[in-house]
């Protein structure tokens, strides 16, 4: 019996390993929320960047790797994480392509209209607001899910409450974000940090270098998850950020079939199961919001 136990757990090890080392992208191999198992014989009749990923062989995603929650890379596993990772695996899935076929690619906030436009990736997933402005150079599916703009402050601070008691409090922010977008239209403060990533400025506040962090309250929930002792998110949400699957601007054949793709989830009960494992950990609950077909 126990010799026998020993060849099975020895064996799976050999699979595990094998599993490993046959992957070409560090994080592809981690244990997704929903099995993901590839669609056969997938078309996208008109789509340049589908078949630009058939040809390839493999699908590269935009995504972000320090948003807890959300998308986050784990740094000893090597492996990523999140309600957005699992957005991105569904939608590569349902193209047809397996967990060991995807790259994926850290794209920031600034960087993303750049370069999805050039074609360095195919699709982004990573807390991307859909907007007008942006849609100028891009496209979106979705959206997704639905966020708001919020504030981050130390666990001991009861002075800021909302964005009307910004004024004179030095507030941080991420580069290209639509959150800090508003903080300069609303002159909410005149005393700007600005950073490319959240955890950067999340160290800043922690460290009293700012007395805010301000972006979407899904990313801000996250951080405050992991550190409840330290941060808090406070006040009203006090904007409204959709979330939309970045594409090709031109790509209508690929938005359509993603925007297939988000409603069969919706409807069958997926994005519930992938959101209450992900970001419904650290958030409220939430359910699927109503996509904008254009
Ligand atoms: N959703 C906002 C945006 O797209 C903020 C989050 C981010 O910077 O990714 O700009």
């Amino acid at each position: 019996m126990k010799l026998r136990s020993l060849v099975v757990g020895l064996a799976a090890a050999a699979l595990t390993l094998t599993a490993c080392g046959q992957s070409g992208s560090p994080g592809g191999t981690s244990e997704p929320v929903v099995s993901n198992a590839p669609a056969a014989d997938v078309t996208v009749a008109g789509s340049p960047v589908f078949d630009a990923m058939k040809a390839r062989g493999r699908v590269v995603m935009g995504v972000r790797d320090d948003q807890p929650g959300l998308g986050f890379k784990d740094a000893t596993t090597g492996q990523y994480a999140g309600f957005d990772i699992e957005i991105a695996r569904l939608v590569a899935a349902q193209l047809g392509f397996a967990a060991e076929q995807i790259d994926y690619k850290v794209v920031p906030s600034a960087a993303r209209e750049d370069t999805i436009s050039r074609g360095e990736i195919d699709y982004m997933v990573g807390t991307y607001t859909i907007n007008d402005n942006r849609k100028q150079r891009v496209s979106f599916a979705g959206p997704y899910f639905v966020a708001g703009q919020g504030l981050l402050v130390k666990e001991d601070n009861t002075d800021i409450t909302g964005p009307q008691t910004l004024q004179g409090k030095k507030v941080c922010s991420v580069t290209g974000s639509t959150p800090i977008q508003r903080v300069r239209d609303q002159g909410l403060t005149d005393q700007i940090v600005e950073f490319q990533t959240y955890s950067q400025c999340v160290d800043q506040l922690i460290s009293g270098q700012v007395d805010a962090v301000t972006t979407d309250d899904a990313i801000l929930k996250g951080f405050a998850s992991q550190q409840p002792d330290q941060i808090k998110v406070v006040g009203e949400t006090f904007s409204t950020e959709p979330y939309g699957i970045g594409l090709n601007k031109d790509d209508t054949a690929l938005r359509n079939k993603i925007n297939d793709i988000l409603q069969a989830a919706y409807d069958d009960g997926t994005w519930q199961k992938i959101y209450d494992e992900t970001l419904g950990k650290s958030g409220s609950p939430a359910s699927p919001p109503a996509l904008q077909r254009y």
